[in-house]
This record gives C-alpha cells, sequence and structure tokens, in this order.
C-alpha cells in the first residue's frame, strides 16, 4: 500500500494509474490532515506527499510523522525551488523529491527504489573509518562511540562510500547504487545529501570531493 497525499486531482489520479500499474495498492487523501490521519491507519510501505496542500502542509504533515517515530520512506512532490529548499532544510528524513512536472515512471522507479531499500534486511556488517561505525544491521551509525541520528538516505550514502574505500563515484553512479535511479538529473540530490552527511559526521570529513568526478571515501580513513 501507498499513500498519496495530493490535492490536484488530475495528478493524483495519474499518480494512481502508474503506480497502481506496478503493482502497488493505493489509497489518495486530498488534504494534510486527511492524509496524516491514512498514513497512521494504514501503515503504507511509502508515502508520496505533496508540499503544498491545504490546511496542514506537506512539511508539517512529515515532520509530526517523524515526532511520533514513523519513518516510512516519503517521496515529496514540489512545485518550486524555494519548496524544495525547505524540503531539504528540514532534515525530516525525505528520502527523495520530485519536482512538478515530473514523469509518472519516474515516480515509479523513486518509489521502488525506496521500497526495495526498506525491505533488504542488511547483513550483519560492522564497517568503520576513521572515528565512525557503521552498524548495517542495527542501521546505526556510532561517532567517538555516540549514535548520530541520520536519514535512511544519509545512511545508505554513507554505508555504500564506507563499503568501497578507496574507490571513486560519480553522482550518476552513487544515484544508480544508492537510489536505484538512472537520471542525471537528480545529480544535485547527491550533492544536497553529502552536504547533510558532512554536517553530522564531519571533522575530519569521511568524505572527498573528487574535482569533476565525485566522491570517495577519505583516503586513511579506514
Ligand atoms: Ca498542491
Amino acid at each position: 500500500m501507498v499513500v498519496i497525499v495530493e490535492d490536484e486531482r488530475t495528478i493524483a489520479e495519474l499518480e494512481r494509474l502508474y503506480l497502481t500499474q506496478a503493482g502497488f495498492g493505493v489509497h489518495v487523501a486530498s488534504d494534510g490532515a486527511t492524509g496524516l490521519a491514512d498514513i497512521r491507519r494504514l501503515s503504507p510501505v511509502a508515502v508520496i506527499v505533496d508540499v503544498g496542500l491545504p490546511g496542514l502542509d506537506g512539511t508539517e504533515l512529515v515532520r509530526r510523522l517523524r515526532a511520533e517515530g514513523d519513518w516510512v520512506p516519503v517521496v515529496f512532490v514540489t512545485a518550486h525551488d524555494s519548496e524544495i529548499d525547505r524540503v531539504v532544510g528540514l532534515e525530516l528524513g525525505a528520502d527523495d523529491y520530485l519536482t512538478k512536472p515530473f514523469s509518472p515512471r519516474e515516480l515509479v522507479a523513486r518509489v521502488k527504489g525506496l521500497v526495495r531499500r526498506a525491505a533488504v534486511p542488511a547483513a550483519a556488517t560492522i564497517l568503520r573509518a576513521g572515528r565512525l561505525e557503521l552498524d548495517e544491521r542495527a542501521r546505526r551509525v556510532l561517532l567517538d562511540g555516540a549514535p548520530v541520528e541520520l536519514t535512511a538516505t544519509e545512511f545508505d550514502l554513507l554505508a555504500y562510500l564506507l563499503a568501497h574505500p578507496g574507490q571513486v563515484f560519480s553522482r550518476e553512479q552513487l544515484l544508480s547504487a544508492v537510489w536505484g535511479v538512472a537520471d542525471y538529473s537528480g545529480s544535485r540530490t547527491v550533492d544536497v545529501h553529502i552536504a547533510q552527511l558532512r554536517a553530522k559526521v564531519g571533522d575530519p570529513d569521511p568524505i572527498r570531493t573528487v574535482r569533476g568526478v565525485g566522491y570517495a571515501l577519505q583516503d586513511g580513513s579506514v
């Protein structure tokens, strides 16, 4: 079950059509308060949330879910760049976002990627780099032994880099490996999440920016 919270009926119906064709059960709510109640009631595998909603807006809806400890994967749908900045700046554990107009196929790819990542039981592997310790099974990161709160995407990104020391990855490779999508227009997504990761686990920065290429784990941090 995927819950769509969207007040524009034509967009909601397009999302419903494509997700249904992809095999998902779909429930649509057209305002934030109803959407929040429906998500609590239905425990969906993923949620698609329009940011601009009547009443309770999309970011507030997800903020309330997170405050209740509900970390259901979310795809935010934004109408303007200013909304993207709001979504990213809030650090809601928002796993992804799409900007209108978007391809319904891209939406389905994002939802599938999020659901797959949330469902895969991680191997019992502890990865270490410098002051960081990452427990894949418990999905926990420690910095000098103290827990660090990461979103699902930040965790997956860090785990991927830690699992491949010495390798340099382009933004497209990271998008493909971590987000499960091959969409070059989403490279800003990678930069944003790298910046968020650095803000939480930096100093010394475990991630190296390779100019003109992409990112790698810092040399000598393993
Ligand atoms: Ca709207």
